[in-house]
């Protein structure tokens, strides 16, 4: 099997990579977030609780001294920051609450909403990747709040992801809600795995999209662009 036609549906036979072949070259699994039987068991706080402990040990393990003013901390806001902040998104009641209008001005064509700034971490590597998504839809009756959008995407990036899931999860829950298949996410991003360690491109950005109904038409793409480059 040549790497280069890797599939995700051979992600099971790809035994024959080590594991930083397949961080290295973000192989994901799924739409779905790999998640373990029942997460939510443990409440936020013991979560704090455990992963400040666990963090205290890497950090002693690593032969940093936790007895100094400017460390002694660090574990609990890690803990602090993974649960409440930045892996937030793995739990559904965080999900931000929608509420749809009636599409009163019958406006019809693509509505944009360009360069929503979000970060994110590699769940390869947990380092962060970075950058701009562009939402694209096509009213079926109903209209999302803009800001809305946004917090669709900072839902979903603050997840440990990977670029194409991060675009296939926005899109899927924006078709779903918006109650149309006219949806387009393009995602733009840096990767902090690959300019801070590793191949260290400092320039390189990864670009992934998703063209759902209307949007899968190349009159409807070019339009897209055209006003996402302006
Ligand atoms: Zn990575």
């Amino acid at each position: 099997m040549k790497k280069d036609n890797l599939l995700i549906e051979d992600y099971n036979e790809t035994s024959d990579f080590s594991y930083d072949d397949i961080g290295d070259d973000h192989i994901s699994t799924g739409l779905e977030t790999p998640m373990k039987a029942n997460p939510f068991e443990m409440s936020d706080a013991e979560k704090k609780e455990k992963i400040s402990h666990l963090f205290n040990e890497i950090m002693d393990v690593l032969g940093l001294d936790l007895t100094d003013d400017s460390l002694k901390d660090t574990p609990k806001r890690v803990a602090k920051m993974y649960v409440e902040e930045i892996f937030s998104g793995l739990n559904p009641a965080n999900k931000p609450k929608i509420s749809l209008f009636e599409n009163k001005y019958r406006y019809n064509q693509m509505l944009i909403e360009k360069n929503i700034t979000f970060y994110s971490n590699c769940e390869h590597h947990f380092v962060p990747f970075t950058g701009q998504a562009h939402i694209a839809y096509v009213s079926s009756g109903k209209v999302i709040g803009l800001s809305k959008l946004n917090r669709i995407v900072q839902y979903y990036a603050n997840r440990p992801q990977v670029q194409e899931r991060l675009t296939n999860q926005i899109a899927e829950d924006l078709k779903e809600i918006l109650n149309t298949k006219d949806v387009a996410v393009i995602i733009d991003a840096k990767h902090l795995c690959v300019s801070s360690r590793g191949v260290k491109d400092n320039t390189s950005t990864t670009i992934t999209s998703y063209y759902g109904g209307v949007f899968q038409d190349s009159t409807k793409i070019t339009e897209l662009q055209n006003y996402i480059n302006k």
